[in-house]
């Protein structure tokens, strides 16, 4: 690393309410272990209270990684910074990207055949920022070798040449050399290949990261800089003043904090509305007649077990026959699928539809050998995000951007910053400063410091912590690594609130579900940095909902108490936020359309089949009704030694009962097996269950019929 890139901050003096307070800035010094900032945060009620007192240089609509961003921007150019979310920081876009931290090689391909300098600018500029944050948050993003498989001969060379060109451009920024694979190499390294008209494989590297992470740790730069963070407060208007030349300019905003209700006026010489898909409605906030400048396009994304992709490489298909984007990535233990937007209406709640979900296992399905089975009941949740494409609103004709991203100042300086990509939101919110400080006068007291700058967590993180964090707290190596790996050397302060587990081993950390290394600990700190629902925590605190629904769901109750102790929560409250948090793993991480789809499943089984599945019901109809009731559930479980929740139980029984009347009839039965059948369910634990009661039942059976005749009381 350059020395001259090294520009560290000292804590020290980090005062609340939003007072910018960096103490003193280390130019060329590479100890910045010695200048990790300790203190906890500000609590959140503070954080509310400065934003009524204050009267801010700059006031961030919108907590996505572009506003984060530019609130870190303006608070490291030594401005007194405000930052507002409606929901939690992350919860637009930003947790919902593809993970992928890239320069573009479609761009490059685009820049080289169409001789455009500008194409050629944007990726060099977003391969600078791939290599930025790599290093400014080594904990939480990492290089991944991507493979692109080649079908025809001729295409080597082509493929060949155009990563090359791609490392080439990226220059020192270069992660790792890319490299050309015969076709026994290439499925070597990636078995689930199907390997007919394969003829070998380019591998490159890019970077992946945790995106919600990344955005949280963002926002919580800022906020150890001094600036004020909220999220759940929602900007619901724009205040104006005349300046001294008599001119209506924004002054500021109303915001509404989500929780309580509570509505004021934040005060701020200079507003950026960083909303992402939502820009339009803050522009609208400004001046009634805009153009629109967003044209919103949905993009959606499953998670399948990791057996489709292995643990430490990708594949993408740049150019699919049909002209799509095809990629399949490893990522937090599991594999996310996905392919090219399509144009959609903007919403705060996106859901994925059955149809985006089943075009994307058919595009799987002509990747992968044909012995691997891509079953719908192998995905493990699906989500939609929504990427604003703008268009310069200049121009009359709607025409898309050159360099993917805007920066526009409106007649009353509203600064809006719009488009791009997750990998260039620092360079795009350099830009917005730039702009911001220059529209609004601003005191900056220096330009942008956030290149080279780290972010929370990165400052004493290294590879091996984990170790530590095994040995002096007793931690599973699993869950120290993930904690090490999301927190950096803030782990340590996670692992300090882990509860003992009672066992011998691991001695503290309580698993929130068994299939995840996510402990009890991890709930507790996400409260300190501004968790304030369940779905916070479950779905950018923890990525659970976003792993797996069905996890998610499990792991609710454990997570909803630990907060109800933190945050005080009565019985009434705990409730709504596990309805809350049920509504939106259903309907916005797929739980939802799965079920409904299986349920218009044609019951396709042979007559052999069915006669054997009614046997299998009859079993758990422990008194031959005509339907299994939650008794005879409960009953199946006992005789396998399970003692299980109610939660639990009505879980088991939501598998199957398609008429929600907490019975299961016969037709639901055949319904559930014909999907088992199908792929479309896989792991049913009713099913499990009947198929013990039916072994029990048939051993009985069988038990009876071997009474020997001496012993039949005779009579013959
Ligand atoms: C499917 C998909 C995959 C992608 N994959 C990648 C990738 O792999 N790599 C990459 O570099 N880029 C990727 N991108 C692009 C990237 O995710 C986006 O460019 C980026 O996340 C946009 O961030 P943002 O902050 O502008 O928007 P958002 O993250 O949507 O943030 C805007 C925020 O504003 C808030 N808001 C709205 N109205 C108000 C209000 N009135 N008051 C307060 N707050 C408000 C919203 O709640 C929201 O949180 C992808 C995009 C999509 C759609």
């Amino acid at each position: 690393m350059a020395a001259s890139r090294m520009r560290k901050f000292a804590a020290g003096g980090i005062a609340l309410g939003g007072t910018v307070a960096l103490a003193s800035w280390v130019f060329g010094d590479d100890n910045h272990t010695k200048a990790r900032p300790n203190k906890p945060f500000p609590t959140r009620s503070e954080q509310l209270k400065a934003l009524e007192e204050e009267v801010y240089d700059v006031l961030v609509i919108g907590g996505g990684a572009t506003g984060a961003g530019c609130a870190l921007d303006s608070v490291s150019r030594g401005l007194k910074t405000a930052i507002v979310e409606l929901d939690d920081f992350s919860s637009g876009t930003s947790s919902r990207s593809t993970k992928l931290l890239h320069g573009g090689v479609r761009y490059l391909q685009k820049a080289i055949f169409n001789l455009d300098i500008e194409q050629y600018r944007m990726v060099k500029e977003a391969l600078h920022e791939r290599a930025n944050l790599l290093e400014i948050a080594p904990h939480l993003s990492y290089p991944l070798p991507i493979m692109l498989p080649v079908y025809k001969w001729w295409q080597i060379p082509y493929y060949w040449s155009g990563i090359k060109m791609y490392d080439l451009v990226a220059g020192s920024k270069c992660i790792k050399s890319s490299y050309v694979l015969s076709k026994e190499k290439a499925i070597e390294l990636f078995p689930m290949l199907r390997k007919d008209k394969l003829c070998g494989a380019i591998v490159y590297y890019d970077g992946q990261h945790n995106d919600a992470r990344m955005n949280i740790a963002i926002a919580l730069t800022a906020a150890r800089l001094g600036a004020t963070v909220a999220n759940h407060v929602r900007v619901v208007s724009l205040t104006k003043s005349k300046d001294s030349e008599g001119q209506e300019k924004v002054s500021g905003a109303r915001v509404r904090d989500e929780i309580t209700g509570k509505e004021w006026e934040v005060r701020a010489k200079c507003v950026i509305n960083a909303t992402g898909p939502f820009t339009d409605s803050i522009r609208e906030m400004d001046q009634q007649a805009v153009n629109k400048i967003c044209a919103p396009s949905a993009g959606v994304h499953i998670v399948l077990p990791d057996y489709y992709s292995p643990a430490s490489m990708g594949l993408l298909d740049p150019s699919t026959s049909d002209g799509r984007v095809i990629f399949f990535l490893p990522w937090q233990g599991l594999t996310i699928a996905g392919t090219t937007d399509t144009p959609c209406e903007v919403t705060h709640h996106p859901s994925p539809t059955e149809a985006d979900i089943e075009f994307i296992l058919g595009e799987i399905r002509s990747y992968l050998s044909p012995d691997i089975e891509v079953r719908r009941g192998d995905v493990l949740s699906a989500w939609s995000g929504i990427r604003p494409l703008v268009s310069d609103p200049n121009k009359p004709d709607s025409q898309s951007l050159v360099r993917n991203h805007i920066v526009h100042v409106s007649d009353s300086g509203l600064v809006t910053i719009a488009g791009g990509k997750w990998t260039t939101y620092r360079s795009m919110a350099m830009e917005t400063l730039d702009a911001a400080v220059k529209t609004c006068n601003l005191p900056a007291v220096r330009g942008s410091a956030t290149d080279g700058l780290l972010l929370e967590g990165a400052h004493g993180w290294t590879p091996t912590m984990f170790i530590r964090l095994v040995q002096d707290f007793g931690l599973e190596s699993e869950v120290a690594k993930h904690l090490s790996e999301t927190y950096g050397d803030r782990a340590f302060s996670v692992a300090k609130l882990a509860a003992l587990t009672g066992k011998r081993w691991p001695i503290v950390g309580k698993r929130l579900h068994e299939e995840f290394p996510y402990i009890d600990a991890e709930v507790r700190y996400a409260v300190r940095e501004y968790a304030c629902t369940a779905v916070d925590v479950i779905a950018r605190r923890l990525r659970l909902a976003f792993l797996n629904v069905q996890a998610a769901e499990e792991a609710l109750p454990s997570i909803i108490s630990i907060m109800a102790e933190e945050l005080k929560w009565s019985e009434d409250e705990q409730k709504r936020q596990h309805a809350e948090a049920v509504k939106f793993v259903r309907e916005e991480m797929g739980q939802q359309v799965n079920r409904q789809s299986r349920d218009k499943i044609p019951i396709n089984l042979s007559r052999e089949e069915i006669s054997n599945y009614i046997k299998r019901f009859q079993a758990l109809d422990h008194d031959k009704k005509g339907y299994i009731s939650i008794n005879d559930i409960r009953r199946g479980l006992k005789r396998q030694g399970e003692s299980i929740s109610g939660t639990m139980m009505h879980e088991i029984l939501r598998e199957v009962d398609v008429n929600a009347n907490g019975l299961v009839e016969l037709d639901e039965f055949l319904q559930l097996m014909a999907c088992i059948k199908s792929g479309r369910v896989t792991n049913s634990r009713f099913d499990q269950l009947a198929q013990e009661a039916q072994k029990d039942a048939e051993e009985e059976e069988a038990k009876r019929k071997a009474i020997p005749v001496d012993r039949s009381g005779g009579g013959v």
